[in-house]
């Protein structure tokens, strides 16, 4: 009685994960199902830089089979094909439409919310979320946004990638911390629910770098998170680096073990979004094991478990805290 009473104790969840919240919220599981509203990234298209974010190539982001000919699908015609793609998998009939490619509040407004309200008219679109960059926010955009969602779900997924300037030079970010930190109130002053994008294994990066991250954050008025492993996606600048042999990525033990390091720096309240990133694996260069995401999160789950630990224990958080507030509706 009392190794069954460990047992289901230990599988409950040791942190505040995006998908119980929405199964717990809308009643059954909600999938996102990813989009592309067409846009650039001023840090490709030369108002910043040409070359990216040298990590970044935008097929990786979805699967390959969407891929095709994305850019000229409309909106309607990519959420269908999405939402099929995701019900051949899984059981749902509920959706949130996920513009991830590029910088989603780069370009003409107008036009993007225009795409952006056509997602939003689907029935089973239960809210969308976006992802952009803290130089690709104002007031103007903040407002609109907030507008737009009267009442729906709607989350900005805003880049930081790492708390320290210079790391994010290295990876060519071409923003700072501190511009992460304005975009933020711009759009807090709106109500509007935000994700900080993270990602760990970033060159220069070491295990402090991760803390200071974390602990940053810790401090931001940000609604929850993004966890990304770093991975060298085919065609990138990161590639050449790690063809080169001046990058490595991280290992699955040094991954885990910076993941849960965070997750302990993280409040309880926050949502967790994500654990991991993969890539379609025929433009998967490295690590291998960041194509396998029930991997990562049964490593994450067992170093908790190995640390007995959970979200928000470093700051003195006890685990009946988050285990209460993973029970409430947000
Ligand atoms: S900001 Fe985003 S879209 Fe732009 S280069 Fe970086 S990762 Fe790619």
């Amino acid at each position: 009685m009392v190794a069954a009473t460990i047992c289901h104790s230990d599988m409950m969840k040791r942190y505040r994960d995006l998908s119980g919240w929405l199964k717990e919220k809308y009643g059954s599981k909600v999938f996102k199902v990813s989009l592309t509203a067409a846009t650039t990234c001023p840090n490709l298209d030369g108002s910043l830089a040409t070359g990216g974010c040298t990590f970044c190539n935008d097929a990786a982001y979805s699967p390959l089979a969407l891929a095709k000919n994305r850019r000229q699908k409309s909106i309607p015609e990519q959420l269908a094909q999405g939402m099929e793609y995701v019900k051949r998998r899984h059981a749902t009939s509920k959706f949130i439409a996920y513009f991830q490619s590029f910088t989603s509040t780069y370009g003409d407004k107008e036009k993007l919310m225009a795409k952006f309200r056509e997602s939003l008219d689907h029935p089973d679109v239960v809210g969308f979320a976006l992802s952009t960059r803290p130089d690709c926010i104002d007031k103007d955009w903040a407002k609109a946004l907030s507008q737009l969602a009267d009442g729906k779900l709607c989350w900005i997924e805003l880049g930081l990638q790492s708390a320290n300037d210079l790391i994010l030079a290295k990876i060519n970010r071409w923003h700072t911390r501190w511009q992460f930190g304005e975009a933020l109130k711009i759009l807090k002053d709106q109500n509007i629910a935000v994700c900080a994008h993270v990602v760990l294994g970033l060159p220069l990066e070491t295990r402090p770098d991760v803390l200071e991250t974390a602990q940053y954050l810790a401090t931001q008025p940000i609604d929850g998170i993004k966890i990304h492993n770093l991975h060298v996606v085919k065609g990138t600048a990161l590639a050449q680096e790690y063809q080169r042999g001046k990058y490595q990525p991280l290992s699955l033990t040094t991954f885990t073990e910076w993941a849960v390091d965070f997750l302990e720096q993280t409040p309880p309240q926050l949502l967790i979004h994500r654990l991991n990133a993969h890539a379609p694996r025929q433009l998967t260069l490295a690590p291998d094991w960041s194509v396998n995401k029930l991997a990562v999160f049964r490593a994450v789950e067992k170093e908790l478990i190995k640390r007995e630990s959970w979200q928000g224990k470093g700051l003195g958080f006890a685990r009946t805290y988050l285990i209460n507030l993973t029970k409430a509706k947000f």
